[in-house]
């Protein structure tokens, strides 16, 4: 099993999940043929892309989606809210498939469950995705606080994906117009260092391997911020990594 970070950041989403040689797409917030270039580029392009599955209707997560679900022929898959939301961006795609907030369900071989996460959309969620041989990979972004549903969706997985979006201080004290800044601070916004951090510090577990900082803002973070702020929750031996723009990151189970 196989998680590779995309793209990451208010500039574009994705992530590819891969498991034996099938896989699913979580969101495609960059242009359809940087994504799959990305992926290439990854070396992920092996895996046979069967679902495009959405966390929210924002730009930075739905800009490629309909052009690659055309070209590839696959469904785009989101809460009856998201859909709704994303419903012009989404036009003409081959098929969409509605899920609930939090549901169980199977896609490209791997079982799949949902979490609502708390952001300033019309029914975003995260997702957790575990493959046959009960590998888990959990990816919770843009949500302004880790909600008990989240802490409990992330728990016992082998990877986790965690926005890390900000430095409150950074914020606080960046050029940002304050009814933005209460906005990425408020409990629909955007997760702090501190706030991935402490959920972090009740997630560690023996089988945790790899941690990634992601939706880290390029205004009122840096990498290393992130990085000192979930080191520090971060008290098993699993691997953290920051992933600013443009970079791509990925782990293997
Ligand atoms: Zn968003
Ligand atoms: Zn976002």
């Amino acid at each position: 099993m196989r998680l590779i970070v995309l793209a990451s950041g208010s500039s574009g989403n994705s992530a590819l999940i891969e498991s034996g040689g099938r896989a699913v797409l979580l969101d495609v917030g960059i242009s359809a043929r940087e994504t799959m270039r990305r992926i290439t580029a990854a070396g992920g392009s092996d895996a046979r892309i069967e679902a495009i599955l959405l966390t929210h209707e924002h730009v930075d997560h739905v800009r490629g989606a309909r052009v690659l679900a055309r070209r590839l022929g696959v469904p785009v898959m989101g809460t009856p809210g998201t859909l709704q939301a994303a419903a012009r961006c989404l036009a003409d795609v081959p098929e969409t498939s509605a899920i609930r907030r939090q549901d169980r369900f199977s896609v490209a071989g791997m079982r799949v469950t949902s979490f609502p996460t708390a952001h300033d959309a019309s029914e975003s969620c995260g997702y957790t995705f575990e493959s046959r041989n009960g590998h888990r990979i959990g990816v919770a972004t843009d949500t302004g606080v880790v909600t008990p549903e989240i802490a409990e969706a992330l728990r016992g997985c082998h990877a986790i994906g965690l926005e890390s979006n900000h430095d409150e201080k950074m914020l606080a004290e960046g050029p940002y117009p304050p009814f933005l800044k209460r906005r990425i601070a408020g409990d629909r916004g955007h997760l702090s260092n501190a706030a991935a951090a402490a959920a972090l510090g009740t997630l560690g577990w023996k089988g945790l391997s790899h941690v990634f900082a992601l939706h880290i803002s390029e205004q009122n973070n840096t990498p290393a911020s992130a990085r000192t702020a979930l080191a520090k929750a971060l008290r098993q031996t699993a691997a953290l990594e920051t992933v600013a723009r443009n970079e791509i990151a990925g782990c293997g189970l």
